[in-house]
């Protein structure tokens, strides 16, 4: 339900503090109405039980605390958890967990569908309806965080910006987040266990690189032949992988953070040695490694996994020459999460 009273979290830290000394209020109040926000996940100002009853009273009238909330959960075979996420005005965005041995990670959405034109991805079919806020990140962060702790009885423990959404192309909203989310008044993660994936925006990386964040980057390249990228993630003829390279290579010049290429191999698209050699040579120029993914195919099947060969041929040739390669199964399929999948099926 849409509501005209301004969000709270969308309020840094010095902006409550002028709005309480305006109101007569003492301005430490606000650390503490701050750590019930970002640390304690507080869902209304009733909760804020350190605050005077007058005071609640007061932040009620004037604000409101736009959490978003699990509109339907579902559990895959292989343990991966997704939610169909229902934000303040009825939008919903996709988040999954997934379990592995050793880790919890959540992947997790920046925008409700996606401007970009990624020809294999379901996410490209939604149209862009609006940024998430920084607090809609955070909240689904702390939902999978509970959700890990309920059912795998550990905490998060990584976070992948993979979900809906070009995290750099909502990059306030992210960057806040991320803070929130490293921040000891926040959650307190470790940045060295948040990546960033995205699809590669050149003069954004090379502004995330200035951050200083301490966070990972991954790309999706796909493909390092120019012609063939521009066809599967066609907005992409605006960065040529020149330019592209160039902001991966300031990218580690700046951070000493290798860069993580995912990568899929189709069937008929990128499967030959032509391909195999391009993107060798890719990698050789900044430090890096590469996620084969496996993919998905969504419904038209127009893409399809490329054989077990063309894929053990990638990884002979990247290993060979001293990438390190890894493959990466799909989890969630059954629920529709795995990569490439997110498009609010759930919610249809
Ligand atoms: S792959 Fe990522 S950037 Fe491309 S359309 Fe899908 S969500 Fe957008």
């Amino acid at each position: 339900m849409t509501t005209t009273k301004k969000d709270i979290r969308k309020l840094s830290l010095e902006d409550l503090e002028n709005h309480l000394t305006s109101t007569g209020e003492k301005s430490f109040r606000a650390k503490q109405i701050y750590e019930w926000l970002w640390k304690k996940n507080a869902h209304n100002f009733e909760d804020m039980t350190n605050l005077s009853k007058k005071l609640r009273e007061e932040l009620d009238n004037v604000f409101s605390i736009q959490n978003v909330r699990v509109d339907l959960m579902q559990k895959s075979n292989d343990g991966t958890i997704k939610n169909a996420v229902e934000l303040h005005d009825g939008n919903v965005v996709e988040s999954v967990l997934i379990p592995t041995e050793k880790r919890t990670t959540a992947c997790v959405s920046s925008q409700v569908g996606c401007s970009l034109d990624c020809t294999f991805c379901a996410t490209s079919r939604l149209k862009r309806m609006r940024n998430l806020t920084a607090a809609e990140i955070v909240d689904q962060v702390v939902i999978i965080d509970e959700e890990s702790r309920n059912y795998f009885e550990r905490p998060l423990s990584n976070i992948v910006f993979m979900g809906m959404g070009e995290p750099l192309l909502n990059y306030n909203e992210v960057m806040l987040a991320i803070r929130k989310i490293t921040s000891p008044e926040g959650l307190n993660m470790s940045p060295r266990r948040i990546t960033v994936s995205t699809s590669g925006i050149p003069k954004m990386i090379e502004k995330l690189a200035d951050e200083d964040l301490k966070v990972k980057l991954a790309v999706s390249l796909h493909s390092a032949r120019e012609e063939i990228r521009n066809t599967i993630m066609p907005f992409s003829s605006k960065f040529p992988l020149t330019d592209l390279m160039e902001s991966l290579q300031y990218w580690y010049t700046k951070t000493k953070s290798r860069v993580t290429f995912e990568y899929i191999v189709w069937k008929g698209i990128n499967d030959t040695k032509a391909d195999i050699d391009a993107l060798m040579k890719f990698c050789k120029r900044v430090p890096s490694k590469v996620n084969l993914i496996e993919y998905n195919s969504i419904d038209d099947g127009e893409y399809q996994q490329a054989d077990s060969s063309a894929i053990d041929n990638y990884i002979e040739t990247l290993e060979r020459n001293g990438i390190v390669t890894k493959v990466r199964r799909s989890r969630g399929k059954d629920i529709d999460a795995a990569c490439g999948q997110l498009a609010n099926k759930s919610s249809e």
